[in-house]
């Protein structure tokens, strides 16, 4: 559509000129030619005019010349007296008139009687009466008393020239014996001999105006001339006609010239049209139609393509384009590089891995995989800066290069990586996952960095068909969970799991579970959390115990993150928050305690903690006001809606919030501070270095300083050392939870505890 419309304006553009050209010459040049030739006409019917009236004047004069010389003659005098009667036979006859060219000549005595007349040219006159009678009428023309005579008069036949002249003696000598006519008939011959001397047609008519008229029509201009200008006297007119030879043929060139104008201006619209059609707007139209193509295909490799014999101004702007189209396909190369690449380690990531995955050749029969999580990076990133955390995780990543092989490395989260050999099995991948552990820890005591520990899971797929990379690295997940729970510094397969061990174990830990939370296997042990100076408990935090009936006293660190993954720590928690608050009101309020209990996300996400809160404040009547929730730090990252709304809730209610394990997570203060907590505890980490490591003195001062700026109450957990709790108390007002002052106790040694410490 579009391309009609520049078609039809290019159309118009051009035919708009050529008419207006056209017109131009139409409104100014047609009117100066018609004017010219019009003068020019003019001009020669004034010539014609001229030639005409000489024409008439040789006449007369040759007439009149006849005339005197007949009339001046003795012997015509001589005769007309009577007196030379061989006169006619010697000098006069009928081949005498026609000799001297005149139609009739009559002698008149002095009496005006006719003494001789002879007829020439006037055949009609047969009879001697007839003759008598013209004679008689042309004598009464003749005027005696003027000396020289002519005219034109009109008589029965027709016009004639008429003159006259007294007879006298050859010297001149008179008194005249009579008078010589001589007619000349204006007949047709007469006219056929003016008319070729005049070198037009002449018609000779009674006169019909007193001057020259000249009457134009297209083709001619008619002309009456009165014959009055040559002869004394004459009724009559010369009539002829001039051709406006000028002016026709103008007109005709005119109307030739306009018409062959008109040809070669469709002509020229149709030639310029085609032209400019061919040049610009048909190749603009291919170039569109490509970039239609382009558009639709989506195909970032598509060009226009160009004809490098016609370099002009379009084929400039096609290259342009296809410039614009290099410079955009570069652009989606690198941004997809950026998607596919980790910006720090130039490794690829999780994306290239699916990417990489899901194009992997069938042929490949068997597929090593190894997933490697870096053992307490967030830690050393805290405790070290981030600038070594950087530097340990390019380190790690040259050294997968290292090995790779015809492999394939990947950083696939903050502190994991995935390598994939298309070819190795579980032993090859096992010595490359020893070295790497080698490396790592080696390249850790030359940064002063003790005892860095990798935990290495390892796959094999053997039907990559049948294996997808959802499979894989669920798989992956699977092994790498097992490797931790298990312990650190680990390697460990997903054969060995699938065989027996670890598999079987986790069966087993969710079945003992269920049944721990049925049997009332699990215990409460308390922590108390005191003020050292002075020496006052505070609160108690609610901690978990699990005595196995056959296996023995099993970790909350090591079943607790069981029961997460196995979703059976909502069921445990519930069971920890009404166990703590029955069994731990009264003294809590005896001795004007806080209680602590500790929240897993999972809790917070599915309300189950926030209902079972309402119950049992329901029930037991405790006073909402002495609890302290703990959410760990690591667990705050994401779902900050859920976390935000849990928190209000439960500060609505008067429950204070506290965030536990501050340092193991890597989330912002500003972030911190839009959950409006109340406490915040320090993770034992910061304090185990205290009082020998510098970087961990200074970094404790400066979170005291932060956080006691910010207004929040800080408890310093794992504090075991007397030099430690020198330190906090130095700096800080904190609350110190740790083995200096009591071990996580059961209720009845609490008590004691508490007594002894009253008591104290
Ligand atoms: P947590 O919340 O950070 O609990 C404090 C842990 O630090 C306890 O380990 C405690 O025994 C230990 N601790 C306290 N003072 C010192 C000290 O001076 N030195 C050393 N080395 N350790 C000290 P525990 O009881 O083994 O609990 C481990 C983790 O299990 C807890 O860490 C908490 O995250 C989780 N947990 C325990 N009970 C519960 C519970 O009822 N619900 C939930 N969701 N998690 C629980
Ligand atoms: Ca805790
Ligand atoms: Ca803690």
């Amino acid at each position: 559509m579009v391309g009609l419309r520049v078609q039809t304006k290019l159309f118009l553009a051009i035919a708009v000129n050529i008419v207006l050209f056209i017109g131009v010459i139409l409104f100014i040049i047609k009117p100066y030619f018609i004017e010219k030739s019009i003068e020019q006409d003019q001009a020669m019917t004034q010539e014609q005019i001229e030639s005409v009236t000489e024409v008439f004047a040789n006449q007369r004069m040759m007439q009149e010349r006849t005339l005197v010389d007949w009339a001046v003659w003795s012997n015509a005098y001589d005769f007309v007296l009577g007196k030379n009667d061989a006169f006619v036979a010697n000098n006069m006859g009928h081949e005498t008139l026609e000799n001297l060219g005149v139609g009739a000549m009559i002698f008149l005595n002095e009496d005006n009687q006719v003494v001789y007349s002879e007829f020439n040219k006037f055949a009609h006159l047969t009879s001697d009466a007839e003759k008598d009678a013209f004679t008689k009428e042309i004598v009464k023309f003749s005027n005696k008393s003027e000396m020289k005579q002519h005219a034109v008069y009109g008589t029965d036949y027709g016009p004639v020239v008429f003159m006259s002249h007294p007879i006298v003696k050859s010297d001149g000598a008179g008194p005249p014996a009579g008078t010589l006519i001589v007619i000349q008939k204006i007949g047709p011959d007469f006219l056929a001999a003016m008319s070729a001397q005049a070198k037009t047609n002449l018609s000779i008519s009674p006169l019909s105006h007193q001057q020259l008229t000249v009457e134009t029509d297209e083709q001619f201009a008619r002309v009456s001339l009165p014959l009055q200008a040559i002869y004394q006297d004459a009724n009559w007119e010369v009539n002829f006609s001039v051709k406006r030879t000028y002016y026709t043929n103008t007109q005709t060139m005119l109307e030739t010239g306009m018409l062959g104008l008109l040809v070669l201006g469709v002509g020229l619209l149709l030639t310029l049209f085609w032209t400019i059609n061919q040049i610009v707007t048909k190749r603009l139209f291919e170039i569109v139609k490509e970039l239609k193509r382009i558009t639709m295909e989506r195909n970032s490799r598509l060009r226009i393509p160009i004809k490098p014999r016609k370099r002009d101004e379009i084929e400039e702007m096609a290259i342009s384009m296809n410039e614009v189209l290099d410079a955009l396909e570069q652009t989606q190369k690198e941004s997809l590089s950026r998607a596919f690449r980790d910006s720090l380690t130039r490794l690829p990531n999780r994306l290239a891995v699916e990417e990489m995955f899901t194009n992997l050749p069938v042929s490949s029969r068997q597929i090593g995989v190894m997933g490697i999580d870096l053992d307490n990076f967030r830690r050393i990133n805290d405790q070290f800066g981030q600038r070594t955390g950087d530097a340990m995780l390019t380190f790690f990543a040259s050294r997968l290069m290292f090995y790779k092989e015809d492999g394939f490395v990947a950083r696939i989260g903050a502190d994991e990586f995935i390598f994939i050999h298309p070819n190795w099995a579980t032993e090859e991948l096992t010595l490359v996952a020893n070295q790497l552990i080698k490396d790592l820890r080696e390249w850790g005591l030359k940064q002063g960095m003790n005892g860095l520990t990798l935990s290495i899971g390892i796959d094999e797929l053997l039907d990559p068909n049948v294996l997808s990379y959802e499979v894989m690295m669920s798989r992956l997940d699977v092994v790498l969970h097992e490797v931790k729970v298990s312990g650190k510094n680990n390697i460990l397969s997903y054969k060995e799991i699938e065989n027996g061990s670890h598999y079987l174990q986790a069966l087993e830990m969710e079945r003992d579970l269920r049944h721990a939370l049925r049997n009332d296997e699990f215990e409460l042990y308390y922590q108390p959390i005191v003020s050292p100076h002075p020496f006052q408990v505070r609160g108690v935090e609610a901690l978990v115990r699990w005595q196995h009936p056959t296996k023995g006293f099993i970790s909350p660190g090591v079943f607790i993150p069981v029961a997460e993954q196995l979703g059976l720590i909502s069921e445990v928690g519930r069971w920890v928050l009404r166990r703590a608050i029955t069994e731990i009101m009264n003294h809590v309020e005896h001795f004007d305690l806080f209680l602590s209990v500790n929240v897993s996300k999972r809790q917070i996400l599915d309300g189950s903690f926030l209902q079972e809160l309402k119950n049992v404040l329901e029930e037991t009547g405790f006073n909402p006001t002495l609890l302290h929730v703990e959410i760990t730090e690591s667990e705050v990252g994401g779902n900050i809606f859920e976390l935000q709304q849990f928190i209000h809730v439960l500060k609505r209610m008067g429950v204070k919030i506290s965030l536990d394990d501050f340092g193991v997570g890597t989330s912002s203060l500003s972030y911190l501070q839009s959950l409006h907590l109340d406490i915040v505890k320090i993770d034992q980490n910061f304090v185990k270095g205290i009082p020998e490591n510098t970087f961990d003195r200074a970094l404790l001062e400066g979170l005291y300083q932060t956080f006691q700026t910010l207004g929040l109450e800080i408890v310093t957990e794992g504090v075991e050392r007397p030099e430690q709790l020198a330190f906090v108390l130095e700096y800080s007002s904190s609350l110190i939870q740790g083995y200096h002052y009591s071990k996580p106790i059961p209720l009845h040694q609490l008590e004691h505890y508490l007594e002894k410490v009253v008591v104290t």
